[in-house]
């Protein structure tokens, strides 16, 4: 009886708390997403499996930064102020939670949003004029 050699182990998705959301692409610093070559589904974050179809045919992609307000809610918090976060539906069907910053345009559902990032830090702010 042979030993079974040590495989390495795969995690099937990317660790959403440690791992940087944040990759330099040819179209400048964007969220990064994952599309299976399979199905044609985009993720959020760097993942070695589809969630939706298991397929390993994925390949590491930049998410578009731009989307619409699906939703929001402005919290409270000491020291702070108020912060507001809500979820932004991507131009690729993703839709994921992130901080937003409100200028001179203020926010309300269904608004069009940018990504910015300054720094290591990003969120979406609404598209001024829109
Ligand atoms: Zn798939």
């Amino acid at each position: 009886m042979s030993a079974t050699p040590e495989a390495p182990v795969s995690v099937p998705i990317a660790d959403l708390d440690s791992d940087d959301l944040l990759g330099s692409f040819a179209e400048g610093r964007r969220l990064v997403g994952t599309r299976c070559g399979n199905c044609g589904q985009t993720m959020i974050g760097s993942r070695v499996v589809c969630s939706s179809c298991v397929s390993r045919d994925v390949s590491r992609v930049p998410l578009p930064g731009t989307g619409v307000l699906y939703s929001f809610t402005r919290l409270h918090v000491g020291g702070d102020g108020v912060r507001a976060v809500g979820y932004v539906d991507l131009d690729d069907d993703v839709r994921t939670l992130a901080d937003l910053r409100e200028d001179a345009t203020p926010l309300r559902p269904d608004a069009p949003v940018e990504l910015v990032v300054d720094g290591d830090a990003w969120f979406f702010t609404p598209v001024t004029g829109a």
